[in-house]
């Protein structure tokens, strides 16, 4: 396949909404694998079936200790990573801790600087990095950064051949992944998707959900590397599911963190102490991690960015189009999607996805008026 141009990969990308996935792909998101208790997970070891330009025995780790390095045991896959954001540069900081072999590219340079001087080894275009490496993953932004870096001039795909891997952890919608995949299948190599539930943190922390579709002989040759990066990890059919899977949960995420802000701003407004609200949400049912992590810094109007606020815009924004694509109707979703359209027209965009709070606090202050 050839490379794409911008323009083609702009169009491609915004027909992605209109279309549906498959009845299969979507009875598949129902026949998820649970979650792997961590004595059942993948042991290191495993390798391609056939000969494989990567043979990979992957070093002895502790699932429960992802960032223990490992001295003894041999890791000789070459690891790709692509895109250095908030994400991919602690999941590409946790394979070089664990002592992989990581060459990493990110469109911005400097920020591979730490990186390579954790000893990462650096390429100047994502082509040279599948061309160098056995397995290549990308965490990119959004479906048009995710195309570009797979598919464009100099993309991973140009560098791919039989034998090697893309895994796709980037937020995308199912039709970006299958586009994406085409063109990496083409060239022979084998592709997954696997989109990760968890933020900064849990990236940091080697603690993030993999939520995967895709070869399953790649699922299951890169699990060890995924295990170094995660906590669980999902296998859930055909291309298409783990972008979906991923989008249901962020659907779900954004309408709770706006649903959470007007309570906040409700509380204060009836002269109740929003810390003390955030107290009692976190000792009943509807209790969650994120109200007591986000709660105590947006009272303080506080937003350092862990997820940033445009990313979770784009993930409502895709979850619209899977929910149009089989003519569901999602309310609460399409009015919180709103909330954070007025918070991007705000310049938070780059804030934490939790100052869509200040969206709320610019309605109220505009209706007192
Ligand atoms: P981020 O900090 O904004 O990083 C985005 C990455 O994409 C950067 O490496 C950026 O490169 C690159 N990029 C953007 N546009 C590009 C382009 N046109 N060409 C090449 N590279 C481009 O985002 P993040 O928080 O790491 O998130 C990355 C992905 O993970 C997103 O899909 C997001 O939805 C998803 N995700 C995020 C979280 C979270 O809590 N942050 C959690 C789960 C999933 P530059 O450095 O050059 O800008």
């Amino acid at each position: 396949m050839r490379a794409l141009s911008l323009t083609e990969m702009s169009s491609l990308v915004k027909s992605n909404y209109s279309r549906q996935l498959s009845s299969t792909a979507m009875a598949m998101c129902s026949s998820f694998c649970p979650q792997i208790p961590n004595q059942l997970r993948a042991r290191p070891g495993c390798s391609f079936p056939k000969k494989p330009l990567y043979a990979l025995s992957v070093k002895a780790f502790s699932s429960q200790t992802p960032n223990a390095s490992v001295k003894d045991n041999e890791l000789s896959a070459r690891i790709g990573f692509l895109g250095l954001g908030i994400m991919g540069s602690p999941m590409a900081q946790n394979l070089l801790k664990a002592g992989c072999d990581v060459t990493i590219w990110n469109r911005t340079k400097s920020k591979c600087d730490p990186l390579i001087s954790l000893g990462a080894k650096y390429k100047s275009t994502p082509q040279e990095v599948a061309i160098s490496c056995d397995v290549t993953f990308a965490m990119l932004a959004d479906p048009e950064s995710a195309v570009e870096v797979a598919c464009g001039k100099h993309g991973a795909a140009s560098g791919m051949n039989s034998g090697k891997g893309y895994v796709d952890v980037s937020t995308v919608d199912g039709a970006t992944s299958k586009l994406i995949s085409g063109h990496i299948k083409a060239t022979g190599a084998s592709f997954l998707e696997a989109p990760v539930s968890g933020s900064k943190k849990p990236a940091e922390d080697g603690q993030l959900i993999f939520l995967t579709a895709g070869d399953k002989s790649l699922y299951e040759m890169v699990a060890p590397i995924l295990d170094i990066m995660g906590k669980s990890r999902f296998y859930l059919g055909d291309v298409g599911n783990g972008a979906a899977m991923k989008l249901v949960v962020n659907m779900i995420m954004g309408s709770m963190m706006a649903s959470f802000s007007e309570g906040l701003l409700l509380s204060e407004k009836v002269g109740l102490d929003p810390s003390v609200l955030v107290e009692v949400v976190s000792q009943g049912a509807i209790s969650a991690p994120m109200y007591s992590m986000k709660g105590p810094s947006m009272i303080q109007s506080l937003y350092p960015p862990a997820f940033p606020l445009k990313h979770q815009q784009k993930d409502l924004r895709l979850a619209l189009g899977l929910a149009e694509s089989v003519s569901q109707s999602i309310p609460i979703a399409a009015a919180a999607n709103e909330l954070y359209k007025v918070a991007k027209s705000h310049g938070l965009s780059d804030h934490d996805f939790s100052a869509v709070i200040e969206a709320l606090k610019a309605k109220s202050q505009n209706s007192a008026k």
